[in-house]
């Protein structure tokens, strides 16, 4: 049994030992105040100020972390330029900051137990869903990354046009890079890309989400522990408008990783072209789309779709919310739906047994209701869930949504809760009409196609305008390329195709 599997299933069996264990967190939290990591050293913002973050499971302040503002990304980015022109770490051997990255794995792990608790206290997650799903894949896009970091190059033409010369072109690290990442998945989404940009030879400036900065804060230790060196790996912590506008406006900054939502990532092309052209990639939003036709396992089919629905209560950008099913069973789906969500056990992420823990904030569950009120007035019609759970903390009843149209708030906007929208097609809808349901969207992210019909496979796969589809539940893969088409983002993370983004090409022409 691997570390993870292990911990995964202590963190499931003690109740007790939980609560002892979030206990001692809490009173070590409530000690200290994050600081900002700039050039090797932790430090407090420049103003002085901090901010509390809250646990979302009972709404009481857990942490303070230093407010950074502009004058700290400034510090920030010139420890990352300092360190990216003159340090060692572009300059390494491919082998050694690979050999580094496999170390910081292997930290990382050897404390899964603590990194697993400390992201389920912040961002509300269940601890089983974390260890294995988050941290396994985070740590599985680490140690491929770190693969990668040897296998960069470029390529030399077989012969030049002229016969005697060289023509051939270089892969060279793009820089300094921004990181900012959002509070729905903290951990995994900060790991990714900080391994990517590592493999290939940049230094970082990373933004957390305000909402949930621990865990990054935790990286920022462990990277020191393992011998990165300083000005490589900066943090600072703050919030979206003051340190994450900072960083993305800043005219020493080569790139941008964001992962959040499509407003934001708007807001980040604007501010790289009143910049310095600075390169983006965007992970943004998604409504993803589920086709679920006649043939397929309906029952393996429902607890899919619900178990992804209440993954991360919701809030996961490729996450499949509208449902589409053909007509025979749609009323059989629902029945299955629904009693698959009677069964979904909710709690604060770090109690065991609880299969889904509380939405990130307040104000979140409140656009989440807002959405779905609208939409009711509109004239769709609610099978279940639908509402808040009364008592502390910021917990979402799972819910199903039918009777909409595509015009409907509930169709178009990434409601980030645990809502479903159901709407049959006709039995004899051709392909190219169930695909055109799927693809009214302006989000592209991801679709999921339920059918053991292998035509019916091809053609929905040909025909989905997503960057990832899944079939019949497959997936959970970290190193696949992931990323959005249409206002789902630009760029791919993970793989060749992601570590790649991290780069720059630079074409010779060697004359004789
Ligand atoms: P944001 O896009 O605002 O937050 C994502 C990150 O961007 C955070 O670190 C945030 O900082 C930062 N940020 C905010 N404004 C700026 C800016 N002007 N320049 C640079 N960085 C900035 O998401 P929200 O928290 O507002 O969530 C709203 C909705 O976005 C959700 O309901 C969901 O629909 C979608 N979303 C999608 C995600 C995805 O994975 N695709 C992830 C998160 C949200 P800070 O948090 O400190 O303000």
């Amino acid at each position: 049994m691997d570390k993870l599997t292990e911990a995964a299933r202590h963190a499931n069996g003690l109740e007790a030992g939980n609560a002892e264990r979030v206990g001692t967190l809490r009173r070590a939290l409530a000690g200290e105040c994050q600081d900002l990591l700039i050039d090797g050293a932790w430090c407090p913002a420049i103003t002085g100020r901090a901010f509390d973050i809250d646990d979302p499971a009972t709404g009481t302040i857990i942490a303070t972390a230093a407010a950074g503002e502009a004058d700290d990304v400034a510090l920030a980015v010139g420890a990352a330029r300092r360190a990216f022109r003159d340090g060692p770490w572009p300059r390494l051997p491919a082998s050694k900051r690979a050999a580094l990255l496999f170390a910081l794995a292997d930290e990382l792990e050897a404390k899964v137990d603590d990194l697993a608790l400390l992201e389920s206290l912040d961002a509300g997650h269940p601890l089983d869903s974390l260890l294995n799903g988050d941290i396994r894949h985070g740590l599985a896009a680490l140690r491929d990354n770190a693969a990668w970091a040897t296998k960069l190059g470029g390529e030399t033409a077989m012969q030049a046009a002229d016969q005697r010369g060289a023509n051939y072109f270089l892969r060279e690290p793009v820089g300094v890079v921004g990181i900012i990442t959002p509070w729905n998945a903290p951990f995994l989404m900060t790991i990714q890309k900080l391994a990517a940009a590592l493999a290939a030879g940049c230094t970082v400036v990373i933004k957390p989400s305000e909402l949930a900065p621990l865990t990054a804060v935790r990286l920022g230790r462990a990277c020191q522990a393992v011998g990165i060196p300083p000005g490589v790996v900066n943090i600072v912590t703050g919030t979206g408008a003051a340190a994450g506008q900072a960083l993305a406006e800043h005219p020493d900054v080569n790139m941008i990783s964001f992962t959040g939502s499509t407003a934001t990532g708007r807001s980040i092309m604007a501010s790289s072209a009143r910049s310095n052209l600075k390169r983006v990639v965007l992970e943004l939003g998604g409504k993803s789309p589920v086709l679920v036709f006649a043939d397929t396992d309906l029952p393996k089919a429902a607890a899919a779709i619900v178990a992804e629905i209440t993954f991360k209560s919701g809030q996961y950008c490729a996450a499949g919310s509208r449902v589409f099913v053909q007509s025979s069973v749609y009323g059989e789906l629902l029945d299955l739906m629904q009693r698959e969500m009677g069964n979904v056990r909710t709690g604060a992420g770090y109690q065991s047994g609880s299969d889904m823990g509380p939405m990130i904030s307040e104000r979140q569950r409140r656009r989440a209701l807002d959405i779905i009120e609208h939409s009711l007035e509109a004239g769709a019609r609610l099978l279940c869930g639908g509402q808040a759970r009364p008592g502390v903390g910021y917990f979402f009843d799972p819910t199903i949504i039918t009777h909409v149209t595509a015009d409907m708030r509930v169709s178009r906007e990434e409601i980030f809760a645990p809502v479903l929208v159901v709407t049959p097609f006709a039995d004899d809808a051709s392909q190219a009409e169930v695909a055109d349901l799927a693809n009214d969207s302006i989000f592209g992210l991801s679709a999921k196609v339920w059918a053991r019909d292998v035509g019916i496979v091809h053609d929905m796969i040909a025909r989905l305008e997503a960057g990832q589809v899944v079939v019949n539940g497959g997936g959970g893969e970290a190193v696949l390329p992931f990323g959005g088409v249409k206002q789902s983002g630009y760029g791919r993370e993970n793989g060749l195709a992601g570590v790649s983004a991290y780069t720059e090409i630079k074409s010779v022409r060697l004359g004789y």
